[in-house]
């Protein structure tokens, strides 16, 4: 009986020894997978630490979208940014604010533009947002949310239009993007979209005009340097 249980204590061991083996090449497949993974972006947490409170637009007030509204990126290293869009929120800046920050709510624009021409981020340009409602979209695209409704032409002031034409200006900059509206496009106008906005009350040709002189001015400062 003695022998028997000391041959069982030996097998107990090896077995042992072959289960620590597995599990030990089990966890670094499962580590290489989880690599992966968040190379594709497909596990939370960015490939490259982010900097809490930084802002991609200079003045830019930082409050974090929930990570459930967008999806950590490294752009435009992995996808290419080629296009801004535009949207109005259809509701105040607060309520804005607050559903990006619910994960439930599965959407989020990287900015929002205050009618007092304030500037919040809350997705890093980095980061693919969800706001076009078209993945290839996303991937491509910078959000700008203009906070109001779109039958109501008096909440798209001078000063919100002023301030996010610098912000498209500098995205078109700093992304190579050509100013023009094949690039910087309303919401309405993604590929099988069903929303409106920003709607008909939005003056392309005024907000165009504007973005152009912002872009001059930023190239102009540019080449001082
Ligand atoms: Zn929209």
């Amino acid at each position: 009986m003695g022998a028997t249980k000391k041959d069982t204590d030996r097998h107990l061991g090896r077995r042992g020894l072959l289960i620590g083996g597995a599990a030990a090449a089990l966890g670094t497949a499962a580590l290489a997978r989880d690599e992966l993974a968040r190379l594709w972006g497909r596990l939370p947490g960015p490939r490259t630490p982010r900097v809490e409170g930084a802002v991609d637009f200079r003045g830019a007030l930082w409050t974090a979208a929930s990570s459930g509204n967008f999806r950590w990126a490294q752009r435009p290293d992995d996808y290419r940014i080629d296009r801004v869009i535009i949207h109005v929120t259809q509701g105040s800046y607060q309520s804005a604010v607050r559903v990006f920050k619910d994960p439930s709510h599965q959407a989020a624009a990287h900015y929002i533009v205050r009618k007092d021409g304030r500037i919040t981020q809350m997705i890093r340009e980095l980061d693919v947002a969800f706001h076009a409602g078209n993945r290839s979209y996303n991937e491509r695209s910078v959000g700008i949310e203009h906070e109001g409704f779109v039958d109501r032409p008096q909440d798209l002031t001078d000063a919100m239009y002023a301030a996010s034409a610098r912000l498209t200006a500098g995205i078109c900059a700093r992304y190579g993007i050509p100013v023009d509206r094949r690039h910087v496009i309303g919401h309405v106008e993604v590929p099988g979209t069903d929303h409106t906005d920003p709607g008909p009350h939005w003056d392309w040709k005024r907000y165009m005009k504007l973005v152009r002189e912002a872009k001059r001015d930023a190239d102009h400062s540019k080449a001082e340097l």
